[in-house]
């Protein structure tokens, strides 16, 4: 089945959506871009966006900081989403990628004095870690600080620290890497956030530990309280606290909730996805497909009954 894409104002396959050699972003990695999940319900035929509002939201706040004009209010791009995903006629999980990029044809560093243009397509795909449970270690990389480049908004410059980090951990026989801050406190996987479960409670790093402030991140502390009474700690963690947590998880749009099994060779709990991590799931991938009545207003549904 073709896919599309939204470029230059208007719907065209996505095999035709081209941009020029010489366009700004691709040399600075300057654009802002969003992960977006559809999820499909089979009972329903129908494809849920995920918290397509929060992900709009968080992708203008990063324009402000690469000072990027999008022409485009949230709602508009929520509705150009929908109508994409709906061309797409997909009837399985998808992954939607918007991008606000620098869109001039024109060399030298800089973010101003440039047009800005933004485009998104959609494609299929399932599970991103393709795992039960994760196989983790602590990298030798670490995230930057906020001063060095901003780990809040998704800039595309910003993702070749992610890069090194997960390739890294690849290479030497992982699933996914644990970045450390400049000071060695946790921060997250190469593209998740990561929860530790300590005396019953889920404990998380906090906004200022060079994180981006995850949307899964924030459904998993929204759904713990509320369903399961179990609150969240958002505070510095140390990289020992890692080997001793009762159970390890990580959130990301992509990923959802991936149990983690071991971490530098040491097995979280007893190696086995834990309970409350094993709960967490059942309830998440319930109500990302629309199936829990309490949180379909987080649900945008894509075809028309
Ligand atoms: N951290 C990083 C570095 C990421 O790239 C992602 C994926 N967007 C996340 C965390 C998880 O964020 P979200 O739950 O909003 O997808």
């Amino acid at each position: 089945m073709p896919s599309y894409a939204y470029f230059h104002k208007q719907f065209v396959p996505l095999s035709e959506a081209k941009i020029g050699i010489m366009t700004h972003c691709l040399h600075y990695g300057t654009a802002i871009f969003e992960g977006i999940r559809g999820n499909w319900n089979s009972q329903q035929k129908q494809i849920y966006l995920f918290r397509l509002k929060e992900h709009y939201q968080r992708l203008h706040n990063g324009c402000r900081l690469l000072k990027i004009n999008l022409p485009y209010t949230i709602d508009e791009l929520c509705q150009i989403t929908v109508e994409l995903v709906e061309r797409c006629g997909f009837q399985e999980n998808l992954y939607v990628r918007p991008l606000a990029y620098k869109s001039s044809e024109s060399l030298g560093v800089r973010l101003h004095d440039l047009d800005d243009d933004f485009l998104v397509f959609a494609i299929p795909w399932g599970p991103y870690l393709d795992i039960d449970k994760a196989r983790c270690v602590v990298s030798s990389w670490r995230r930057p600080d906020d001063n060095v480049i901003p780990p809040q908004a998704k800039i595309t410059g910003l993702y070749i620290n992610n890069a090194l980090a997960k390739t890294e951990a690849i290479s030497n026989g992982f699933d996914e890497a644990i970045m450390l801050t400049s000071e060695g406190y946790v921060s997250e996987g190469s593209g998740e956030n990561i929860f530790l479960v300590i005396d019953g409670k889920l404990v998380t790093p906090a906004s200022y530990n060079s994180i981006l402030m995850g949307i899964t991140r924030d459904t998993v502390i929204k759904l713990a309280q509320n369903e399961l009474g179990i609150e969240t700690i958002e505070r510095q963690i140390d990289r020992s606290e890692l080997y001793i947590a009762e159970e390890c998880f990580f959130t990301g749009t992509a990923a959802h909730i991936t149990p983690i099994g071991e971490i530098d060779h040491r097995k979280i709990g007893s190696g086995e996805t834990g309970e409350i991590t094993k709960r967490l799931q059942e309830i998440y991938f319930d109500v990302i497909q629309a199936s829990n009545p309490k949180y379909l207003e987080w649900c945008t549904p894509v075809y028309k009954k």
